[in-house]
Parts: C-alpha cells; sequence; structure tokens
C-alpha cells in the first residue's frame, strides 16, 4: 500500500522528452494572433486569391463521381502518373510512378515520413539557416540532430544569400546521414545556382549522404533564376529524395497534397512510414491534382510573373517604412532588416507590428536555432492579393512617421 503511495505521489508528466526539445509552429501562432487584433496577415504562406477554376472543378467531379473512398495508400495512380510525367517534363528526370513516387498529406508529410524513414538515433541532418521551422523539429521527432549551416545575406542591394564552402564541409562527417535542401528557398528566397549545388552534390557523393531537398517553390522564380532539381545531376538520382506538393504552385495549401519522389529502396521505407502515419492524402484531391499538373505551361509562366508583380509591389513599401529588404529571386517571402527601428529584438517588435501598426509577420528568431541570429530580421509573405498589400502598406506607413 505504502509503495502505491509514494508512486502516485510521483505524477507522471505524460509527455515525451522529445516534446520538449521544440515550440509550437511561431508562423502558425502569428496567423492566430493576426486573427486576434484583426491584422492584415502577411506571416503564414498562404494565398489569399482563389485556386484556378479548373482544379477546383477537378475536385467537384471527383467527389461527384464518388472519388470518396482511400486512394492507394501511396497515392492514386492517374496523380503519380503525372507527378512522374512532369518531373520529366521540367527538369528530365525519369521516374517510375509505380516504384518511386509517395503521395502525402503535404510536403511537410512527405519531409517527416522521410526524415522517419532514413534516421537512426545518432545520424545527423545537415540544415541551411536560416530554414523553414518545421525542419527543426522534424529532425529531432526522428531522433536525428541537426548540424546547422548559415546562409549570409547579401551585403549589398545586388548580392545574394550565400554560405562558406568551408563550413559546409565542416559539417560533413561519418555521422551525416542527409542535407536537407530548399530551393526556391524559404525564408530567404535564395534560388541554389548550378555551381552550389555541384558542390554540395560533391560533398554528399564523398560521405555518401543523402539530399532530402524541399522544393515546393519551384514554379516560383524571378529575374531569371532557373529552379535545378538536385536528383537531375550527375550522381544524385540515386541518393536525393525530391519533395514537392500542390500547396504553393496551384494555391491549395488547405488541401494537403504532397509527394515524395526517391529510388524504389528509399520510397519502400517512405510508403511504409507514410501508410502508418496518415494511411493517405484526400482521395478526391488527389484526382484534382493530377488535373493540375496537366495545366499548360502558361499557367506556370502567369504564376511566376503574378508573384513578381507582387514582390515589387511590397518591396518599396517595406523599404519606405524603413525596413531593409534583402531582395528574393524565388518563392514568395521578403526577409528584412529591422535595424532601423532600434527595437531590442524580432519578437518584440513583430508583437508591435501585429497589435499596434496593424501587419502580422514572423519575426526572424523562427528561422534559426540561436534566437540572437534572427534579431534583426523579420519575414513578410507576399502570397497575397494586391489590396491586401495595399492594405498592409498602408499601415506600414506608420512606422515611417
Ligand atoms: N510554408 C508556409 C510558411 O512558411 C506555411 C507552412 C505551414 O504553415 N504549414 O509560412
Amino acid at each position: 500500500m505504502a509503495d502505491v503511495i509514494s508512486l502516485s505521489n510521483q505524477k507522471k508528466q505524460f509527455l515525451s522528452d522529445k516534446v520538449s526539445q521544440f515550440t509550437e509552429s511561431v508562423i502558425r501562432e502569428m496567423t492566430r494572433q493576426a486573427m486576434l487584433y484583426g491584422a492584415v496577415n502577411l506571416a503564414q504562406g498562404f494565398p489569399d486569391f482563389a485556386a484556378p477554376a479548373e482544379i477546383k472543378q477537378a475536385a467537384r467531379a471527383a467527389i461527384d463521381s464518388d472519388v470518396n473512398q482511400y486512394a492507394i495508400t501511396w497515392g492514386a495512380k492517374n496523380l503519380r502518373n503525372a507527378i512522374a510525367r512532369q518531373m520529366g517534363v521540367w527538369q528530365g528526370i525519369t521516374v517510375d510512378p509505380e516504384k518511386e513516387v509517395t503521395v502525402c498529406c503535404g510536403s511537410t508529410e512527405a519531409m517527416i515520413s522521410t526524415l522517419l524513414a532514413v534516421c537512426n538515433a545518432g545520424d545527423e541532418v545537415v540544415i541551411f539557416e536560416p530554414f523553414y521551422e518545421n525542419y527543426g523539429p522534424d529532425s529531432v521527432l526522428s531522433g536525428a540532430r541537426p548540424r546547422f549551416v548559415k546562409l549570409r545575406p547579401p551585403t549589398s542591394g545586388a548580392g545574394e544569400w550565400a554560405f562558406d564552402e568551408q563550413e559546409l564541409r565542416a559539417a560533413f562527417d561519418q555521422h551525416t546521414k542527409a542535407i536537407i535542401l530548399n530551393t526556391p528557398n524559404n525564408p530567404t528566397g535564395k534560388v541554389f545556382t548550378r555551381p552550389e549545388l555541384e558542390l554540395i552534390r560533391d560533398l554528399c557523393v564523398e560521405f555518401d549522404v543523402l539530399a532530402i531537398t524541399d522544393e515546393i517553390y519551384e514554379h516560383i522564380l524571378f529575374d531569371g533564376t532557373e529552379h535545378i532539381s538536385m536528383a537531375s545531376l550527375d550522381g544524385m538520382r540515386e541518393r536525393t529524395v525530391t519533395i514537392n506538393g500542390m500547396s504553393k504552385t496551384y494555391s491549395v495549401t488547405g488541401w494537403r497534397v504532397g509527394w515524395a519522389v526517391a529510388p524504389e529502396k528509399i520510397t519502400n521505407a517512405i510508403r511504409k512510414v507514410h501508410d502508418f502515419l496518415t494511411v493517405g492524402a484526400p482521395a478526391p484531391l488527389q484526382e484534382a491534382g493530377a488535373a493540375a499538373l496537366s495545366l499548360p505551361a502558361e499557367y506556370y509562366a502567369k504564376l511566376a510573373e503574378g508573384y513578381r508583380v507582387r514582390r515589387d509591389h511590397l518591396i518599396p513599401a517595406l523599404e519606405g517604412a524603413g525596413f531593409k529588404c534583402f531582395r528574393p529571386r524565388g518563392a514568395y517571402y521578403v526577409m528584412t532588416d529591422i535595424s532601423a527601428f532600434g527595437f531590442d529584438d524580432d519578437v518584440s517588435f513583430t508583437k508591435y507590428l501585429v497589435k499596434d501598426i496593424g501587419v502580422a509577420s514572423v519575426p526572424g528568431s523562427s528561422f534559426y536555432r540561436d534566437p540572437r541570429d534572427g534579431a534583426r530580421q523579420v519575414r513578410f509573405a507576399f502570397c497575397k492579393k494586391l489590396e491586401t498589400l495595399d492594405a498592409a502598406a498602408e499601415k506600414l506607413a506608420k512606422l515611417a512617421r
């Protein structure tokens, strides 16, 4: 009896050690704050404009024709065929839709399923920082240790974010299992060049490392930049997992349809994890995905041009308000430097911005392991209607007064 009492005195916490190693998403929290204060939401990266009519029609048609039960766990055949076909068209990569594609609930699930499929405790994963905040918790949940390599902001207006070759090399050793590469990059807007990708390729080959590439912004490119898939480089096809999805290309972030393309052996492992995590992505939306991937080439040109116009709309407003902007070459975010405002840190500044100015953004520190590294940076998303950007610009102008 005494034993029982002493046991019940030491209450279990019911929480895993892993969960204590990361916080909730700051990006999603900022969306909730935008709603709370009625602020213009330039925080979370989701479009506030309509998705293409053709693909909404395809989703309705799929539901009407009763595509309402589970799809094959690793993805509806029509969608896998379309993914394989388009990777050939866009990147010249030959993909077997039966053996090398896994459709998941968004690229978010594709990333965590991949990491869970390939990582063991003690493995290390190289991540460029600033990084999309999911990669940190993803590594922890999969038992791997992240090794961060800095992307440094350009010092002049015309420059690009860049990494140091020696610093990258130093992050690779016998424990390195994978490198996570996001190009076009969130939050910096960097589009990795062929020489940069070749350098990463050479390290992956030398150290026998897997590249996990998040290419979700593949079609959002500016200023003549070109997206190059890591898997298209000599020697990388067999050591690359290419992650992508519908969210950004077709403006349907709420549909949760993404995918991982990988060599057969790795795909088999990803499929097992995916099956037990989620069974499958929404079946009718996968059919709509096959229709989306069949849109003509003009669709993609228009998408990129629409985002270029939005970028060029927001940047002058930010600069006029006192931000220093790092001009993105791809994706739909602008990283800014907030030094001119004289705040202690990014978090207190973004709180002031959402509450008193009426614009939600994301504090730079949520993209760094050490919050101090992001203390002078704030990210704005421009995947919004021009009138939304105008409303934000009007509020931001108060900062300059
Ligand atoms: N990728 C988007 C961003 O960085 C949002 C992702 C998400 O919230 N799932 O804002």
